[in-house]
């Protein structure tokens, strides 16, 4: 194999950062907790590929968890910024850039009719979410399990991605108060939804669910199963949230609106919007955001939201993807699904890989999987064999068995070649596996 499974200097820097950071890292995932090993410390991007401090490349499916649509190091995003930080970082006062970044996203997502920056997904989802209780004046919020919405209070019970990862049912630190409003539902479920609101007439202000879930690995909705939300929404006189932070400009031009297009009173966004820097949204319709401070009287506001570098990252990332750039997306991401299927049936491994648009994942299971119960049925043992040979072989995928995997306009025919030679290898270790 090309690769060592040793990584001297990201060993030396997890160990340092170890001392002086909560387990290392400045996000969960990130510690391959879920996998074992060392975490790789990564100096530089370009394209498809990331190089790390011990000097190996590795193939990127990542894509840091989304926003790297266009690549690592697109010249003309690094230009945009380039271009915007020589004028100054940061002003306190109002400028263009953020009202071209808000006027790219009302132009191409129809029911956002205006839109507040922020800098995280987490503030987009807990900001909507206040906005929806103050508009209803109701305090209960429907999410489904499986779902992630950010580390905000109300919105950890039974969430996805690192607490998906780690099994925790709920954190420390949220108060019964915080999440006693909360009512978790399993995800695909029209009827569970349908039995809260009679459970709960007149007192539930949204239900928020990922437009098409990708943290418990991808799980799209049913056909229908958006709609219904927004119906049983409408008739009960609560709003319908869509959290687009992962799909949104990711799935399509519009996100996962432009895919199946329901329309939600509210959407959130993050992740592909900031072109790699902290910006991130949420906007829907004008009445509703009409109740947001100044205009209104919820209170919402960011030191930093609409910062001028971000929002140019941002919008210069947005305008490079035209439907040729999402085209090019799904193509290389069929084509790796495709290669990742072979491998895995010529190995007798029983797997099922689903997809939302590029977005895919792979669950070690004959089941489909529709929520997240089912999800964590997977034999994820075999995914920790697949990983760790992937990763020896120069190919950097997800670290957990329950997070999508990202492509991008810069994966080459080089790039997937790498993909494809890692494969048998590391599907051999997946049927190999024990638990
Ligand atoms: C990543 C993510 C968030 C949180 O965004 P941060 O920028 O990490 O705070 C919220 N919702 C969804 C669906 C996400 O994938």
């Amino acid at each position: 194999m090309p690769y060592s499974y040793e990584a001297p200097v990201s060993q030396t820097l997890f160990d340092r950062a170890s001392l002086v950071t909560p387990g290392g890292v400045n996000s969960p995932v990130r510690a391959f907790r879920a996998v074992g090993g060392t975490p790789r410390f990564m100096v530089s991007g370009t394209g498809p590929y990331l190089n790390d401090a011990d000097g190996r490349e590795y193939v990127d499916l990542v894509c840091s968890w989304g926003p790297m649509i266009l690549g690592h190091a697109h010249p003309e995003v690094i230009a945009a910024v380039q271009d915007a930080v020589s004028r100054g970082t940061s002003f306190g006062t109002p400028g263009e850039g953020e009202v071209a970044l808000a006027e790219e996203i009302v132009a191409r997502v129809a029911p956002v009719e205006q839109v507040r920056l922020v800098s995280s997904g987490t503030e987009a989802t807990m900001s909507a979410i206040r906005l929806a209780r103050g508009f209803t004046g109701r305090a209960k919020v429907v999410k489904f399990a499986g779902c992630y919405h950010g580390h905000v209070d109300a919105l950890l019970a039974a969430a996805g991605s690192g607490v998906a990862t780690f099994g925790l049912p709920d954190t420390p630190g949220v108060t019964g108060a915080q999440a006693g409003d909360t009512i978790v539902l399993p995800y695909n479920d029209l009827g569970a939804v349908r039995q809260a609101f009679a459970a709960h007439p007149g007192e539930i202000a949204c239900v928020i669910t990922e437009a098409s879930p990708g943290n418990m690995g991808v799980v799209p909705p049913r056909d229908g199963f958006n709609q219904g939300l927004k119906d049983l929404c409408a008739q009960n006189g609560a709003l319908y949230i869509s959290d687009e932070v992962m799909t949104g400009f990711r799935t399509s031009r519009a996100g996962w609106y432009g895919v199946d297009g329901v329309v939600p009173d509210l959407m959130t966004f993050g992740k592909v919007m900031g072109g790699g820097f902290p910006a991130a949204a949420f906007g829907g319709r004008a009445d509703v955001m009409a109740h947001l401070a100044p205009a209104g009287p919820v209170y919402q506001a960011g030191t930093l939201s609409g910062n001028p570098v971000a929002t140019a990252a941002g919008l210069a990332q947005l305008r490079l993807l035209d439907d040729a750039a999402y085209e090019k997306v799904d193509a290389v991401s069929r084509e790796i699904q495709a290669l990742v299927t072979d491998a895995l049936s010529k190995e007798g491994v029983a797997h099922r890989l689903q997809t939302a648009s590029n977005m895919f994942s792979v669950f070690f299971t004959d089941a489909e999987v529709v929520n997240y119960d089912d999800a964590k049925k997977q034999e994820a043992f075999r995914f920790t064999a697949f990983f760790h040979s992937m990763l020896a072989q120069g190919v950097y995928l997800p670290p957990s068995a329950f997070e999508s995997w990202f492509v991008s306009t810069a994966h080459d025919e080089r790039a997937v070649e790498r993909i494809a030679a890692g494969l048998p290898a590391a599907a051999r270790a997946a049927a190999e596996a024990t638990a």
